[in-house]
């Protein structure tokens, strides 16, 4: 085919779209809101909500393939999408909407989350909280991003400052970790899988701040255990593009924290610093194309996002470092918390 359709509006639709756009494809949009980030560079844009099926009908009928950016569209929205069309396979979306289906899922499949528990009300918080303990993290099991709809509780007598949000949750132990790393894949329609070497990713409350490699021996040491359930996960789920499972390493291996059925902010790094980045594998997948290198040109990367006001002098900072590569989204409102962009450093080439 040779139009491809997005849902979502997001930045990593944009990107998605413009690795499209070189490989020679045409690009329409989809979502709730106009005026995204992502219709910049479409071709064209339905700004329609996820329930307008005559919309979603008409969307599909100007794509050849369809994919997402984001986790959250629901799936009665993608199940108007015919089957064929679709790459990845719904079933991920179904699973990664809910921490806890996507927790149990996992560790169907041999992986180890955090000690957890489901919580559906105040006294299953409390009842949870008192067997597990603190440090922990009420988590809400469907909606959350960059840390949004959690709440910490740092030690037992903080207990009762977190209330039950009213929203399905889990409550999680926190997971005493060396460091913090993802891996992404990109899986093609003959099921063929790809890693991209895993950087060392740093949050700054529960929003990712930076992924560099080198990353810590650790993660190098637990890697291919992270590799090999992610890989399991990928083909449990008959996977078509590109997914990312988040890990923490720890003294008692990898401990699985959530999955992303999407390329993913700690991969941004790709575009410069590998051979092929995540958006044009992406692209390359659900296309049905051959996939790309994912091999690491560079002996050292560092990827930063750029979050709030700090883009306002984004463009000024580009006279301090002519090698550094610089990635707005267009985003017209600097809001505080809200990526704006990222800034890659690539290091010596590698041998
Ligand atoms: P994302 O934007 O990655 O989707 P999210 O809102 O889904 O974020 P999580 O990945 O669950 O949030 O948590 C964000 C960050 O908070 C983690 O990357 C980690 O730094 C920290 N965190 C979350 N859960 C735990 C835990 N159980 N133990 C330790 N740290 C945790
Ligand atoms: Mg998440
Ligand atoms: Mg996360």
């Amino acid at each position: 085919g040779s139009t491809i359709g997005i849902l979502g509006g997001g930045q990593l639709g944009r990107m998605m779209a413009m690795s499209a756009a070189q490989l020679g494809y045409k690009v329409i949009g989809y979502a709730p809101e106009g005026d995204t980030v992502a219709e910049d560079v479409c071709h064209d844009f339905f700004a329609n909500g996820w329930g307008d099926k005559p919309a979603l009908a008409a969307f599909a009928s100007k794509c050849d393939v369809v994919t997402w950016e984001f986790e959250n569209v629901p799936v009665s929205a993608v199940e108007m999408i015919p089957p064929q069309m679709l790459a990845p396979h719904p079933r991920a979306l179904e699973v990664a909407q809910d921490r806890l289906k996507e927790k149990r899922f996992v560790e169907g499949l041999g992986g180890t989350p955090a000690p957890y528990a489901s919580v559906d009300s105040d006294a299953e918080y409390r009842d949870a909280a008192g067997r597990i303990g603190a440090p922990g993290i009420l988590k809400t099991c469907r909606e959350g991003y960059d840390g949004k709809g959690q709440w910490r509780v740092a030690t037992d007598r903080d207990v009762d400052s977190v209330r039950f949000p009213g929203r399905s949750c889990v409550y999680e132990g926190f997971v005493d970790f060396e460091a913090e790393f993802s891996v992404i894949l990109v899986r093609a329609k003959d099921g063929e899988v790809r890693f991209w070497d895993s950087t060392h990713n740093v949050h700054h409350a529960g929003m990712l701040s930076t992924s560099t490699l080198p990353a810590p021996a650790i993660v190098g040491e637990q890697v291919e255990e992270a590799r090999g359930l992610a890989k399991k996960v990928a083909e449990a789920l008959n996977y078509v593009g590109v997914l990312t499972l988040e890990f923490f390493a720890t003294a008692k291996g990898p401990v699985f924290n959530e999955m992303a059925p999407r390329v993913h902010n700690s991969g941004h790094w790709t575009i410069e610093g590998a051979a092929t980045s995540q958006f044009e594998n992406h692209i390359r997948a659900v296309c049905g194309l051959p996939l790309g290198d994912t091999t690491t040109r560079f002996a050292s990367i560092e990827m930063r996002n750029i979050v709030g006001a700090e883009a306002l002098t984004a463009h000024e900072k580009l006279a301090d470092d002519g090698e550094a590569h610089l990635h707005l989204y267009g985003k017209s409102e600097a809001r505080e918390g809200r990526k704006m962009g990222h800034w890659t450093r690539v290091g010596q080439a590698s041998a």
